[in-house]
């Protein structure tokens, strides 16, 4: 006997018919382009002074009450603006569940402009609401006639923006989301995961709107191994956000090593800049190609579209054998086909990327 008959009858329908959220095995020579991770390890120095704060952590205890201090020492490094609350999750993903949990009962509607964050979709659907993405023009922007149609016929508790969108490097200009924060009847929740590559936020205009919080995550910065995001609002919204929030969700070991690091940040803004930087001449390079588009980004990766002698799923294949990884995301969504998204890497492995591609397109 095997639980199959059991699990059919007892699972959702809707998670029976759900793939897991891909994550690929992880492979020590592999050149991975895929989940915008910072390609550059912390210096040993920073990494002894981690060892030792985690040596002294209480293992055997639960972390103990909000840190105070440490709070200070996040709005600090991350200009939170001083009458904001903070909010810590296990990831911004975890951020994300609470947010749909605190603000929608079962069938409320969860709205993003799409494609965007798979996660928002995911979250929505598991936590009992409803999503609704609202397609990006055909040129992957923002179509703001469309989502303040969706708003007005949705009345959404949550709308999502990802700022700069991931998968499509977007930053929808002020204007626009301005507009949809006027719209909206309940909660905006603009998600800066991309922000330290974008040199654009709303953080410091936070507090200037009823019903605006800002999200973050160190994941794309150095650190997607912590698992540590927070989300920043007025502090009577975090507080009833802060309610459903599991408690000790931040481990002691993540706490010690995040106050280690947010010593050092000026090292993690270098990363980030330099990644900025490598993003444009790799754009560049990738647009040159023949048959390829490439798409603006704001973020540490660009989403370029395959139509040449190979399509995005062979270009897909042909760079996984010769272990490069990028995500493919031609069969993620119609506007989205043949469509690669690729981190920007260290220099050597965009170089290694770049020279992969061209032998692929050299007729
Ligand atoms: C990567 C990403 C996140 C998830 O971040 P974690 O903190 O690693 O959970 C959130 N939002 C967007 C748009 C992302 O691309």
């Amino acid at each position: 006997m095997t639980p199959a008959d059991r699990i059919a009858r007892t699972v959702r329908a809707d998670v029976l018919a759900q793939t897991a959220y891909p994550v690929a095995p992880a492979a020590p020579d592999v050149i991975k382009l895929d989940a915008m991770e910072c390609p550059y390890p912390l210096p040993d120095r920073l990494r002894q002074e981690i060892a030792q704060a985690v040596a002294g952590t209480a293992l055997n205890r639960y972390p103990g009450a909000d840190d105070p201090e440490l709070k200070a020492q996040v709005a600090h490094a991350f200009g939170v603006p001083s009458g904001a609350a903070l909010l810590f999750g296990n990831g911004s993903d975890e951020l994300i569940h609470l947010l749909v949990q605190a603000c929608c009962a079962p069938g409320d509607t969860v709205l993003s402009p799409w494609p965007s964050f798979v996660y928002f979709d995911m979250a929505a659907r598991f936590d009992h609401a409803r999503f609704v993405g609202v397609p990006l023009t055909a040129a992957l922007e923002l179509d703001l006639p469309a989502m303040l149609a969706a708003i007005a016929a949705h009345r959404p508790k949550l709308v999502f923006l990802a700022l700069p969108n991931n998968p499509t490097g977007g930053l929808w200009p002020d204007e626009a989301i301005q507009a949809i924060v006027d719209a909206a009847p309940g909660l905006v929740v603009i998600d800066e995961a991309y922000q330290p590559f974008a040199g654009h936020s709303w953080m410091p205009r936070l507090l200037d709107h009823p019903n605006v919080v800002v999200m973050r995550t160190v994941s794309k910065i150095g650190l997607a191994g912590l698992r540590f995001g927070y989300l920043a609002g007025h502090p009577d919204w975090i507080a009833q956000i802060d309610k459903v929030r599991p408690p000790y969700n931040i481990n002691v070991l993540t706490q010690a090593a995040l106050r280690v690091v947010l010593r050092e940040k000026a090292l993690l803004d270098a990363q980030a800049a330099r990644l900025r930087a490598d993003r444009e001449p790799l754009a560049q390079a990738l647009a040159a190609l023949p048959g390829v588009t490439v798409y603006p980004s704001a973020g540490n990766f660009v989403l370029a579209r395959f139509e040449g002698k190979l399509d995005g799923n062979a270009v897909h294949l042909a760079l996984k054998t010769r272990k490069i990884l990028v995500k493919n995301l031609s069969s993620a969504h119609p506007l989205l086909a043949n469509c690669l998204r690729i981190s920007v890497g260290a220099p050597d492995e965009n170089t290694a990327l770049l020279a992969a591609l061209k032998e692929l397109s050299s007729p």
